[in-house]
């Protein structure tokens, strides 16, 4: 098959579709890969690399689209895309479809085959190629929030781990799934004495034997919640409730609970975010202050760290990658459900039905 890897145009996006490790394991299988120039760039893949590891590079994102039989991307094509892709085009990438309408016109329009890595989905329910972003963003979490409780960042200025004599700072982490689990690892690291909270018991069960003893689990509600704020000097928001906006666990009145120069970094924020403050922040702008307490909200966390994210998300993908590559995406779909899944838009229609139903369109 040819494979096309063009290079991302989304706003701040510096993450790449396929890595030149991943380009050497579809020449393994004969596969073409061409690879759009200074695709990999940002993310700190040179075009030499590519050549090296067997791809062919292509100046413009013109030839890159024009030539592949199925593009592996990052984020879901944007605008000045559209038109670039051909019928019956296999694209394996983040689509979202149930946020953007007219990008779901687009694709049916197109007569594009759309597998979306956030609708693959393993037999357990998890969704194994979101998880990689998760991971990411629940690890940095704890580094953005130990720098913006520093002084000079408006935080209480406080040091997370402590010192010999002096105690460690308290971290309160919302949700034990994914994004919780990895912040409360990254912040009992560092030596932090770590709450997490969970409404599932079950969770909470795992989480007590897992972790390590300066971490300590407390079931989630309302009263819970009020006291361990009082006492926080960071909070990780951190909760999903699939398929619905996240639930305000920390209303507005009780920030005057808090101390000032607490942290909040709500990673829940893609959700609409548990901490009733908050509001999607940017890189380049990433905090503001309400009531003395820094809201750190940045809805794409794992975009800062292109380097890492794009090989956690290729570690993910290339396996299921490889198999729409030596099977076609018909005989892939037949044979593992996990990619079936994924199936978001074929032959000019719908065929997820989440989708479907988000946009009143026929399934
Ligand atoms: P997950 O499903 O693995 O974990 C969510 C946890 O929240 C579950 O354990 C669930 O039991 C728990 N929960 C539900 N209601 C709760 C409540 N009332 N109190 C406490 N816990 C509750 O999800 P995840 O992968 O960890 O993702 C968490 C959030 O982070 C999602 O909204 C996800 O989209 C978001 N996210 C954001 C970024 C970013 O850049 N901002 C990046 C990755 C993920």
């Amino acid at each position: 098959m040819t494979i096309g890897i063009p290079k991302e145009i989304k706003n701040n996006e510096n993450r790449v579709g396929l890595t030149p490790a991943g380009v050497a394991e579809m020449k393994k299988y004969n596969h073409v890969v061409y690879v759009q120039t200074n695709a990999g760039e940002s993310s700190g893949f040179s075009d030499a690399e590519y050549e090296e590891a067997g791809a062919t590079i292509l100046v413009s994102i013109e030839e890159t689209y024009a030539i592949a039989e199925m593009i592996i991307k990052v984020k879901e094509p944007i605008e000045s895309e559209y038109n670039l892709i051909k019928k019956d085009q296999l694209l394996f990438t983040y689509f979202h479809f149930a946020s953007s309408e007219p990008l779901t016109h687009a694709m049916m329009e197109r007569g594009a085959v759309c597998l979306a890595y956030e609708t693959v989905e393993k037999l357990d329910r998890s969704l194994p190629l979101l998880v990689p972003m998760s991971e990411v963003a629940g690890r940095m979490a704890i580094q953005q929030g130990a720098k913006y409780l520093e002084k000079p960042q408006k935080g209480k200025g406080i040091l997370l781990g402590g010192v010999p004599g002096v105690p460690p700072a308290k971290v309160l982490v919302l949700g034990g799934g994914i994004v919780g689990t990895q912040a409360a690892k990254m912040a009992a690291g560092l030596g932090a004495r770590v709450v997490i909270m969970d409404v599932s018991l079950q969770r909470l069960r795992h989480l007590s034997d897992i972790m390590p003893p300066n971490v300590i689990t407390i079931m989630s509600n309302y009263y819970n919640i009020r006291e361990a704020i009082a006492e926080a000097d960071l909070i990780v928001g951190a909760v999903l409730i699939p398929g619905a906006k996240a639930p305000n666990l920390i209303t507005r009145d009780m920030l005057k609970l808090m101390r000032p120069g607490t942290v909040v970094v709500d990673v829940a924020v893609d959700q609409g975010g548990c901490i009733e403050t908050c509001k999607p922040t940017t890189h380049e702008n990433p905090t503001y202050i309400i009531d003395d307490i820094v809201h750190y909200c940045v809805a794409n966390m794992p975009g800062a760290v292109p380097y890492t994210s794009t090989l956690a998300l290729t570690n993910a993908t290339l396996p299921y990658a490889l198999q729409l590559a030596n099977k076609g995406w018909k005989k892939a779909c037949l044979e593992n459900d996990e990619l079936k899944k994924g199936l978001n838009v074929a032959n000019g229609k719908i065929v997820y039905k989440g989708v479907a139903e988000a946009w009143g369109l026929p399934f």
